[in-house]
């Protein structure tokens, strides 16, 4: 008999796994805990709004190669939409500026030196003064290497490190803000046009990988939480679910849960176990003709507003300082803010409105949570760790997840 892979989890970094190992010929079958796939990443209907939303809008960048990759490999290449460029528009909810941001196609940073392009209120050299933070020392924070204050920042580096990290940036790594701006303003704006699934995260990422994987002979198992792992010295031999399965000599398992699930399953298991709070706030209504499709915003409680066909959303990263907000008073700031921005006028009738709030979005991208990730290898000869939170050199991403799923499944095919 052949081996056979186990995936656990079907969160982005499972299904990136499952899907690799599938596409090899290998045979694969992947537990889940909840009732459907897609963990962080996912789509449900929602009773208040009476429609499917997003656990969270999530933002992708053209560089993310894999997440693309991943897509075009499942036949949803084309779910994710954008503009043809990478501009960024933004308001100032302090001084009513509203500006773009363009940043030119190519690695050559000449947006820079064109202050139409800029960010308004900032000179060329600002700019300069950023570099350090491409290839900083592994273990400082972004506040030791670069000034986190002054109008480049609030306008443009505070809102992307703090939307890439999900935390605060001054106490953040400077390692993963490195690797972020590399991948992204680092390489040009072909690397920087923003994505969105406009139908929705499941539409995107979930519904077509699991018919992927149905197509592939792969079964997806819900429901299934596993609770322990049999190991001996050096193998794990069997699989804890509501009951206990043993494994085939050659059988391989790629554990792809969350950071403290992993812990509690993997014995003496170093992982992240700080985490940050990301709140979305969506409203049913149509957006005003011409509303950009992402726009940031400065100086307000409102950090990102995303314009789908039939709602306004909004996200607030690092946002552990609004989870014990009443829910109706938050409704309202966001919906003052939002109603402003997209100049819908009437800033006190709010229209249906679900506020999501979740409290563990990602591990907080400190340097000492950095230094705990561990990599995909373990101590155990067939098991394989991904997820967001292992060592990808990236923060908890939708890129992560996908690279960190990929790694694990080629390691574990060798
Ligand atoms: C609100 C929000 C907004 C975000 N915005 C962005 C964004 O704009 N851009 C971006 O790139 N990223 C964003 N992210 C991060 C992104 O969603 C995650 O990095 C990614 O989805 C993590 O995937 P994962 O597979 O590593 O983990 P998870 O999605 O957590 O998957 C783990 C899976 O394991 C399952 N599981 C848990 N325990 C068990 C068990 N014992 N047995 C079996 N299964 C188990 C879970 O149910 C889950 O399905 C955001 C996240 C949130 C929450």
């Amino acid at each position: 008999m052949g081996r056979t892979f186990h995936v656990i989890g079907a969160g982005l970094a499972g299904l990136a796994a499952a899907i690799r190992l599938s596409e090899a010929g290998e045979a694969v079958v992947v537990h889940e805990a909840a009732g459907q796939a897609g963990g962080r990443c996912r789509s449900y209907h929602d009773p208040a709004l009476d429609m499917e939303i997003d656990n969270g809008n999530h933002l992708l960048l053209s560089g993310n190669h894999a997440a693309l990759g991943y897509l075009r490999t499942i036949g949803a290449a084309d779910r994710l939409v954008g503009p043809a460029h990478a501009d960024f528009p933004f308001a100032d909810l302090e001084s009513g500026e509203r500006w773009t941001l363009r940043i030119s196609d190519g690695r050559l940073p000449w947006w820079v030196f064109d202050s139409v392009r800029r960010v308004p209120g900032t000179r060329a050299r600002d700019y300069l003064g950023y570099a350090r933070l491409l290839w900083p020392p592994r273990d400082a924070a972004v506040g030791d290497v670069v000034a986190c204050a002054g109008p480049l920042y609030d306008r443009l580096l505070g809102p992307l490190l703090l939307a890439a990290l999900n935390t605060a940036p001054p106490e953040g790594s400077a390692a993963l803000a490195g690797a972020v701006l590399r991948e992204t303003i680092g390489a040009g704006g072909r690397a920087c046009r923003p994505l969105v699934a406009r139908d929705g995260l499941g539409a995107a990422f979930i519904a077509p990988a699991l018919d992927y994987l149905g197509a592939h002979g792969v079964t997806v198992g819900f429901g299934r939480r596993l609770r322990s792992l049999e190991l001996t010295g050096h193998k794990v031999v069997g699989l804890g679910f509501e009951e206990s399965a043993r494994l085939q000599p050659d059988d391989r398992v790629i554990l792809a849960v969350p950071p403290v699930v992993a812990a509690a399953l993997v014995p003496d298991l170093t992982a992240p176990s700080q985490f940050r709070a990301i709140v979305n706030a969506h409203f049913r209504v149509a957006p005003p003709p011409g509303t950009a499709p992402i726009c940031g915003v400065v100086n307000g409680t409102v950090e990102w507003i995303f314009a789908f066909p039939d709602r306004l959303s909004v996200t607030i990263s690092g946002a552990d300082r609004l989870v014990d907000t009443p829910r109706d008073a938050l409704a309202r700031t966001i919906w003052r803010e939002v109603a402003t921005v997209t100049q819908i006028g009437d800033t006190e009738t709010l229209p249906p409105w679900q506020i999501v709030r979740e409290r563990r979005a990602t591990f907080a991208a400190l340097p000492a949570e950095e230094r705990k990730r561990p990599g995909a290898r373990t101590a155990w000869s067939n098991l394989w760790l991904a997820g967001d939170w292992t060592a990808t050199g990236l923060p908890a991403t939708i890129e992560g997840a996908i690279r960190s799923g990929e790694r694990a499944a080629a390691l574990a095919a060798q």
